[in-house]
């Protein structure tokens, strides 16, 4: 079935940059009604059916994953071990992108006087209310609003507890096992309409930015989509070869149909079961390490969307002629990691977190109005690179822990 989807998601997108483009050229009057009443509806629908099976997800398979990965000194070796991959790929990730700003200068002098462009941040959280915040007071509270790292707290808590009680929990173990087989199957069912989303999409975000905004910020477009490139063949085809001891191209080759949905959402929440499964039955990775890492991955690890905001602070400096010292750059890299960790699987919200980057060194968050035509793009690209970066990560870790036995979890063996 995956194959089929993905053949279909690729033509899907083919046409909808076609006909978004089309109509950006060729009917521009128009464009603003079709894309209300068709385009963005057919994208929303699909968008909220994914997005509705998101805190499920989530919960289910990090409870799940917790409990399989067995005695607590292993979940807490092999938690090490992820968190330490994420933060020294997403340290890798914004070095590249700052290095080819600092190298390609995408940014104009005074571009940001000329267009004036607007604006209004949301407010960003502080580091330090991000870390507090992680415990949520109110789990039931944490579903309700989506509070991806307070759910991902409280399952890892309930996995461990699980773990920990063995027979005397079984049957909320087999309850969990087969809610996961429920929502498993939703989404394969809400699937089958990912290429009709993914038309709708694409054209509203290709008809709505156009060849001008494009050819506008052409110079920071590409220079993020370089670096999105780069990270992506270099970094990841090292982790594969050299930690998980495969090829690079076989990994490729069998991760693209998660990339291309990732690439049509511009959301790794939403993409997070298509990108288990593929990872899971394409690429062979235990279930286990795959329920545990990926889901954590969806939420915390942004390769891309660090990527991103590397370039896009770089490039605010230059457009307002800022120098940015030794200690702001490295401060820059500090501050985006976080800033990915806390920026959510949805779309857009790295543009959000942003602000919390400029702030913190100092430079006008309006800025990023300067961006905004093209960051639908960016986003569907580094949203890509952000789930491959998960099931990098997931593959790393399956292949070197040789002893997790996902057909005897210490659950289920007690019980
Ligand atoms: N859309 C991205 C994701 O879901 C997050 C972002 O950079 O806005 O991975």
């Amino acid at each position: 079935m995956i194959k089929n989807l993905t053949k279909s998601i690729l033509i899907a997108l083919a046409l909808g940059i076609v006909v978004g483009l089309g109509m950006n050229i060729w009917t521009p009057d128009l464009f603003p009604t079709v894309d209300k009443y068709f385009f963005s509806p057919l994208g929303d629908i699909f968008l909220r059916l994914i997005q509705m099976m998101v805190v499920p997800i989530v919960f289910i398979s990090i409870v799940l994953g917790t409990a399989n990965l067995g005695d607590p000194k292993k979940l807490g070796r092999i938690g090490g071990k992820t968190i330490g991959f994420f933060l020294a790929s997403t340290a890798v990730a914004i070095s590249i992108a700052m290095a080819l700003a600092f190298i390609f200068q995408p940014g104009e002098p005074g571009l940001l006087d000329q267009q004036e462009e607007g604006f209004e941040s949301e407010k960003a959280p502080s580091v330090v209310d991000t870390i507090v915040n992680i415990i949520p007071t109110n789990p039931l509270d944490a579903m309700s609003s989506g509070e991806m790292l307070q759910i991902i707290f409280f399952a890892i808590f309930i996995g461990f507890g699980l773990t920990i009680l063995g027979k005397k929990t079984d049957r909320i173990f087999k309850l969990f096992e087969q809610a996961n087989e429920l929502v498993m199957y939703l989404i394969m069912v809400i699937m089958y309409t990912a290429p009709v989303g993914a038309f709708g999409l694409i054209a509203s975000a290709v008809g709505g930015a156009g060849l001008d905004a494009i050819a506008s910020m052409a110079a920071y477009f590409f220079v993020v989509l370089a670096a999105l490139l780069l990270h992506a063949l270099i970094t990841y085809s090292a982790v594969v070869k050299f930690l998980a001891k495969k090829s690079p191209m076989w990994f490729f080759k069998n991760f693209v149909p998660a990339m291309s949905v990732a690439f049509g959402t511009a959301s790794s929440g939403a993409t997070l079961p298509v990108s288990m499964r593929t990872a899971q039955d394409r690429l062979g990775v235990k279930k286990s390490v795959s329920s545990f890492v990926q889901p954590l991955g969806a939420t915390i690890n942004m390769d891309g969307t660090a990527i991103m905001q590397g370039v896009a602070t770089v490039f605010i400096a230059q457009v307002t002629t800022t120098n940015l010292s030794f200690s702001e750059i490295m401060m820059v890299v500090i501050i985006a990691i976080l800033a990915s960790i806390g920026t959510a699987g949805v779309p857009g919200v790295g543009l959000i977190m942003l602000a919390m980057v400029l702030d913190q060194v100092g430079l006008p968050v309006e800025a990023i109005g300067l961006i905004l035509g093209v960051d639908r793009l960016l986003d569907m690209t580094r949203t890509a690179v952000n789930i491959t970066g998960d099931a990098a990560c997931a593959l790393f870790i399956s292949e070197t822990e040789k002893d997790i036995d996902m057909e005897k979890p210490s659950v289920k063996n007690e019980a």
